[in-house]
């Protein structure tokens, strides 16, 4: 199989979520998406707004991507914004989610989202490498999620969807800060789902398994095989996949389901 497998384009993701969902489910609801302008984020910043939730989409620096995120849900209908701030900066997205709570009244869904991978061998790793993954991954899902939770508090209710991954799960040569970022989101995860259960605050990980995106992208056609072999369904995921596990998550659906860790991963792994 080629490395490189067609996904749905923009337009295509929110008429296909409109099959799964019904395009009022979140409606009235303000979410904000990190790292909205690619991938897997851009999928699930459109879906969230095909079922009608006003949808923040934020990126690092591609402004174009981010904008035609924004263009697919204003396509169906719906209402976004692209805004730039670097989640591994605490201080510029703690500013910026303040301006925007006060813009939107305050966010009912966090989907810490945004992720970078710096891959390499354990003991040629650079302190530069793992600070890179443990700062937007890790650092910057902690900062994102304090940031919104006491506007979440005063409305005694909200969800935080953390995008970590099978690799969180099970660990992968040339991975270690990688994996301990993703793993160290699944400790904080279940925490905050103890700490802010009792406010009506939802909090639950999905784990995906190989999704093609610009991430995945980068990997060679014979690494690619070799995941192939680890996956019972013998596919790669398509990132619309991972957006309908998190619209279920930001929905009324799950209001009884927290601190959970979905994997959604073609049955790569399996407990
Ligand atoms: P991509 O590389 O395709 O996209 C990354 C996104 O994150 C971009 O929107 C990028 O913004 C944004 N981003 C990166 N760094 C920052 C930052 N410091 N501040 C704000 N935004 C940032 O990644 P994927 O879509 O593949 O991955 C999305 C998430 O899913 C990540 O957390 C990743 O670890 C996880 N994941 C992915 C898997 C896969 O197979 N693809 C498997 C398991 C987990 P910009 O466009 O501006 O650069």
């Amino acid at each position: 199989m080629s490395s490189t497998q067609d996904i749905l384009s923009p337009t295509q993701v929110a008429e296909h979520i409109r099959k799964s969902y019904n395009a009022q489910l979140l409606a009235g609801k303000v979410a904000l998406v990190t790292g909205g302008s690619r991938g897997i984020g851009r999928s699930i910043a459109i879906a969230l707004g095909a079922c009608g939730a006003r949808v923040v989409v934020n990126y690092a620096g591609n402004a174009s991507a981010a904008q035609e995120t924004v263009a697919a849900i204003e396509a169906v209908g719906g209402q976004a914004r692209a805004v730039q701030f670097d989640v591994s900066n605490s201080t510029q997205t703690t500013e910026a989610i303040k301006a925007l709570e006060k813009e939107f009244g305050g966010f009912d869904v966090l989907v810490n989202n945004a992720g970078v991978s710096r891959d390499n061998l354990f003991i040629k790793m650079k302190d530069e490498e793992w600070d890179a993954n443990i700062n937007t991954n890790l650092k910057g899902s902690f900062v994102c999620s304090r940031a919104v939770t006491m506007g979440m508090m005063r409305k005694r209710a909200g969800k935080i969807i953390n995008i970590s991954s099978v690799i969180g799960l099970t660990g992968n040569v040339g991975q270690a800060a990688y994996a301990a970022s993703k793993a160290g989101l699944l400790g904080l995860t279940k925490s905050l789902a103890k700490e802010l259960a009792s406010r009506n605050i939802q909090v639950n990980a999905v784990c995906p398994g190989y999704i093609t995106t610009d991430m995945t992208s980068a990997h060679g056609e014979k690494l690619i095989e070799n995941v192939l072999k680890q996956i019972p369904m013998e596919r790669l995921g398509d990132p619309i996949e991972i957006a309908r596990m998190v619209v279920f998550l930001a929905s009324d659906a799950s209001n009884y389901v927290t601190g959970q860790t979905f994997a959604v991963d073609g049955g790569m792994t399996m407990v």
